[in-house]
């Protein structure tokens, strides 16, 4: 067993639970937010804590949030948030890009005008091993993407640094990747090369593919699979989500499928309230509601669902 480092401390990692591998908090731009939003904080904290109970009592005990630069990450919030439900939520450092670096890291590190070394290795480690800014709360995990646009020299400089901060503390890694253009295993390449455990990685939005070549090959590498953005039926309708991972899981690949919706308590990407009519079931309630009685409905054993929501997260930590 190992120490996981929630918001709100350390859990041992078969404590964890029921885990949803990829769900945020908020995802919403502060420089957009302090100009342009109408913003309660105390209605929207209040708001996000009940989501997120509602979501406890639905069974799931932990969530994990790779809401990372780029995404709006502020820790101070999310504690707020945290002290008013039992779920765990446990945070990310990285960086989130599908093309160059943020501007903050465009003039330091190697082979850029002022040289020196990366300083988002330095940053990641800070937060994984200090904790992140002053708030005393410890990354647990790693995030970076790789979009459509592949490998840019941004995408490859953030994941490299994201895989020497793994390989120096073992922290384990997500991976938003296109699956249409089977992303995953180039990220899985330059992992490795970077010295990370290809079993410490979720390979994120996996579940966007039913191409169970390219799916048991990230496998057989020994990642995780993330089916992990259920409700997201314009990618991919629920019934094709549902019977890839029936058929992963008859195949033998339960132990490396994690799953999840990637939604969140309030994104500001779209207009509020469009979601609900647009994506229906995109919200914490559908794997539960939804997702794990059809999974069990086609066949899939209490025992697969176990090592899906319980096992594999808990492994991914150890
Ligand atoms: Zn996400």
């Amino acid at each position: 067993m190992t120490d996981v480092q929630t918001v709100k401390g350390v859990v041992d990692s078969g404590d964890l639970g029921a885990t949803l591998v990829h769900e945020h908090v908020f995802v919403l731009g502060e420089e957009y937010r302090v100009n342009y939003s109408e913003w309660d904080e105390d209605a929207r904290v209040a708001d996000a804590s009940r989501q997120l109970q509602e979501l406890k009592e639905l069974g799931i005990d932990t969530i994990l949030d790779p809401t990372v630069l780029g995404l709006g990450r502020y820790i101070p919030r999310i504690q707020k948030v945290a002290e008013g439900t039992d779920l765990n939520i446990v945070v990310a450092t990285g960086v989130y890009t599908y093309d160059d670096v943020p501007f903050q890291f465009h003039y330091t590190g190697p082979k850029t005008l002022f040289g020196g070394p990366e300083p988002m290795t330095e940053l990641f480690l800070k937060d994984l091993r200090e904790g992140i800014a002053d708030t005393g709360v410890r990354a647990a995990f790693l995030k970076c993407a790789i979009e459509e646009k592949g490998l840019t020299p941004g995408v490859e400089r953030v994941m490299r640094a994201v895989g020497a901060a793994s390989a120096e503390t073992s922290a384990p890694v997500t991976v938003h990747t296109h699956a249409g253009s089977e992303s995953g295993l180039v990220a899985q390449r330059v992992l490795a090369e970077e010295g990370v455990d290809l079993g410490r990685v979720v390979i994120g939005h996996s579940g966007d593919s039913t191409d169970l070549d390219y799916l048991c090959k990230l496998a057989d590498a020994g990642s995780y699979l993330g089916m992990d953005r259920f409700g997201i039926d314009v990618l991919l309708p629920f019934e094709q989500r549902v019977d890839t991972i029936v058929e992963l899981c008859r195949r033998g690949y339960a132990e490396k499928v994690v799953i999840a919706h990637d939604a969140s308590c309030l994104i500001d990407w779209f207009p509020e309230g469009l979601i609900p009519q647009a994506q229906p079931n995109w919200n914490f309630r559908h794997i539960s509601e939804d997702v794990l009685p059809a999974l069990r409905e086609r066949g899939v054993s209490d025992a697969d669902i176990h090592t899906i929501l319980v096992d594999n997260p808990r492994r991914y930590f150890e």
